[in-house]
């Protein structure tokens, strides 16, 4: 064991042990929780581009002595995922944190008050794409695992599953990781999830567990025609206007102790007819479930 002298970044002469100067040494090379989420979010990360973002948790991960595995999953018909699973200590119950780095599009660019890659903080709050759902979740989380360090010797394991496929079909990402995971013998203890859960103030609510969603394209069949004969033609909008109202008007449930009434929102209505006297042939509409506990992802119950 060395003795070390040094000055720190606030100017103070310090004398201490190798060790302490090491966890000195890695929490001064991680940025601070705001200036890591800006760095974040400069990557335009949309589902599927990574966009560096990966990396850039990888190489703030490595000084903290976590061993970064990343790995890029493919499916035909999909777009190539990057995932990361990054693990600090092999002893003890592991404690996960789950997050992902894609972001959903901008949409009106021109909308924003800055651009969206480019973060500012305005009057206290910081602006940027994905900000809140979840890359300031994800920097929060590597920041505190840094602060802790500074004062504590690891006793259990920390890790950190992080995927680019969670706003897009979600194929590519945290389930084959975990398939993956499970191969290579890890295990995940306990998981927080930082999605973003307090409507109003930090702390405000934990959730322990997550929705289930099960979107639908529903399409129904008509026959074309001349509105002028409207008995030689089957319009299929009548018909979809109906199942859609009848739908809505269904009450799933009321809701669990943990969890809010399921709930379905149509998405969009779209029929595609460019003229205003012809019944059309078909008409399409999307909607989504959000459930809560009391329906599982095979059982249908929550249309019956
Ligand atoms: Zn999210």
């Amino acid at each position: 064991m060395y003795t070390i002298i040094y000055y720190d970044i606030d100017g103070n002469f310090i004398i201490t042990d190798e060790n302490t100067y090491a966890r000195y040494t890695m929490s001064v090379a991680i940025m601070n929780s705001l200036e890591l989420t800006q760095a974040l979010i400069r990557c335009p990360s949309i589902t599927p581009e990574d966009a560096g973002a990966i990396d850039l948790l990888t190489h703030h991960l490595t000084p903290l002595g976590f061993t970064c595995l990343t790995e890029t999953f493919t499916e035909s018909g999909t777009a190539s995922v990057k995932n990361l699973y990054a693990r600090l200590g092999n002893q003890g119950k592991n404690l996960c944190f789950a997050g992902h780095t894609d972001v959903v599009p901008v949409g009106d660019a021109s909308a924003w008050r800055i651009d969206p890659f480019k973060p500012e903080v305005i009057d206290g709050v910081l602006y940027g794409r994905g900000v809140v759902d979840m890359k300031a979740a994800i920097c929060c989380f590597i920041v505190a695992v840094a602060e802790y360090l500074k004062e504590h010797t690891l006793t259990h394991s920390i890790s950190l599953l992080i995927t680019g496929d969670e706003e897009g079909p979600a194929i590519n990402g945290t389930k084959k990781m975990l398939a993956l995971l499970a191969e290579r013998g890890e295990k995940l203890d306990a998981c927080i999830v930082g999605e973003p859960t307090n409507p109003l103030k930090l702390g405000e609510m934990v959730k322990i567990g997550r929705r289930g969603s099960i979107s639908f394209n529903l399409t129904v069949q008509g026959v074309q025609g001349h509105v002028a004969y409207p008995l030689l033609a089957d319009n299929p909008i009548t018909i979809l206007i109906a199942i859609l109202h009848a739908l809505k008007a269904h009450r799933l449930d009321s809701g669990t102790e943990f969890f809010q009434p399921s709930n379905l929102e149509i998405t969009t209505i779209d029929v595609g007819n460019p003229t205003g006297n012809v019944i059309p042939a078909k008409a399409n509409a999307t909607f989504n479930i959000r459930f809560n506990d009391l329906h599982t992802p095979s059982c249908p119950q929550v249309l019956t």
